[in-house]
């Protein structure tokens, strides 16, 4: 068993480390006060090869392994999360199209957002389909060759800013059997009768666009069905496990981002004639942070290493860490702000937004309920 990186991986990691040092942290509270989408800092994204670039190389990516995936999500997500999670989702859906998608909609789509000329969202979420996605109520029929969709998505990532979305609709609503019956369809950001409606107001990662789909009456040739009829749910069902191996990655940078800005903070500050990290009350604090840290990172890693190896138990160590990652960023993150005192309080330091931007991993992609749902399904072995 090896518990170190390998060069390679400590050369990513340096060189996404720099990047968002010199690129995302300078610029961070602008983005999150003004809650615009970062077009300037995606375009260096795309220079430096980070958008999808689990990508394979022969549709423009990297070929990132789930592994490599989390290493740099880390990096990203210490600088800032709402900057972190605009590169980090530029291509949210790929995973469809590469597993399910036909040639010509590889070819078509996944270059385009390697390159950084186009952005995809996912559009699972309605306003009545959250946590059950088996209640997805858009639907989708056949007239001749053309599939047209109706009804609305919720709180989708880069909803006003996309290019393609990968779109979870109901094709097919007499199949009986709960889990069948919904497609993923591929619709351009630009069809007619397709409306975005940004939200503003979020709690936090306010860089990231998120945004409220309208779907009335949007015709799509029949070719941008991803994969077969009817297999949507159990399409998607596949990729979760990534996914929240890539969330518990952004607890972890998110934790780690605010560890260290309370080590540096503590070390400056002065109270009765000495630093704050003279006080024991303190010392175990940072003690504490730096601990859960490192617990929630190989806990990431030991999920990103099951995804990748396809390993038994990767469903129930994706859930662990994604709910073990966001708490301890959540905590963490409280904490950083904490031995502030009222420096904390405003953004003139980073920790304000990182306790406000923490919480979003405790939501998106399965809540902690949900996780510790499944977690437990897969010790009692009750299956779905
Ligand atoms: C900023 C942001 C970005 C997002 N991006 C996307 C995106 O790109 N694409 C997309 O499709 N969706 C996206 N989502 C939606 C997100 O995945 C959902 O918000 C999440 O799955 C929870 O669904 P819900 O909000 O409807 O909450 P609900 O499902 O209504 O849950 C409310 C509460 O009930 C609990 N609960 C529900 N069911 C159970 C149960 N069976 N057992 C125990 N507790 C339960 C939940 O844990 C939660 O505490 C995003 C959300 C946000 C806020």
């Amino acid at each position: 068993m090896e518990f170190q990186l390998t060069d390679e991986q400590k050369q990513l990691r340096d060189e996404v480390r720099k990047f968002a040092e010199e690129e995302i942290k300078p610029v961070a509270t602008e983005y999150d006060v003004e809650e615009k989408y970062p077009h300037e800092v995606m375009d260096k994204a795309a220079d430096m090869g980070l958008l999808a670039p689990h990508v394979p190389v022969e549709y423009g990516g990297i070929g990132y392994s789930s592994l490599e995936n989390a290493i740099l999500t880390e990096e990203l997500f210490a600088a800032d999360p709402g900057i972190g999670l605009c590169i980090s989702s530029a291509g949210f859906g790929a995973e469809a199209l590469m597993e399910f998608g036909t040639e010509a909609q590889k070819e078509r789509v996944l270059p385009e957002v390697t390159a950084g000329d186009a952005v995809m969202g996912s559009a699972i979420s309605e306003p009545q389909a959250g946590s059950d996605v088996t209640s997805v109520a858009t639907r989708a029929e056949k007239d001749g060759d053309e599939w047209v969709i109706n009804g609305s998505k919720m709180w989708i990532t880069n909803g006003t800013v996309a290019d393609y979305f990968v779109v979870v609709c109901e094709t097919d609503p007499e199949i009986e059997d709960r889990y069948s019956g919904y497609s993923q369809i591929l619709v351009e950001g630009d069809r007619d009768r397709l409306t975005a409606d940004k939200i503003t107001g979020k709690l936090g990662i306010r860089a990231s666009d998120t945004a409220e789909l309208r779907f009335d009456d949007v015709r799509v040739p029949e070719e941008n069905l991803i994969g077969q009829r009817g297999m949507g749910f159990l399409q998607l069902m596949q990729f979760f496990d990534e996914t929240r191996t890539s969330v518990a990655a952004q607890g972890v940078g998110i934790a780690r981002g605010a560890a260290e800005r309370a080590l540096e903070y503590a070390e400056e500050r002065e109270q009765f004639d000495r630093p704050i990290s003279d006080f024991q009350a303190i010392k175990h604090k940072l003690a504490e942070m730096h601990t859960n840290t490192e617990a929630a990172r190989w806990l990431t890693y030991r999920s990103a290493w099951a995804v990748d190896n396809e390993a038994g138990d990767l469903t129930a160590l994706a859930s662990m860490a994604k709910e073990f990652a966001s708490r301890t960023a959540v905590e963490v993150a409280d904490e950083a702000v904490q031995v502030h005192g009222g420096a904390g309080f405003v953004n003139d330091h980073d920790v304000e937004r990182l306790y406000r931007d923490a919480k979003i991993t405790q939501i998106y992609e399965g809540t902690t309920e949900i996780q510790k749902n499944i977690v437990a399904r897969e010790l009692l072995d009750e299956g779905a």
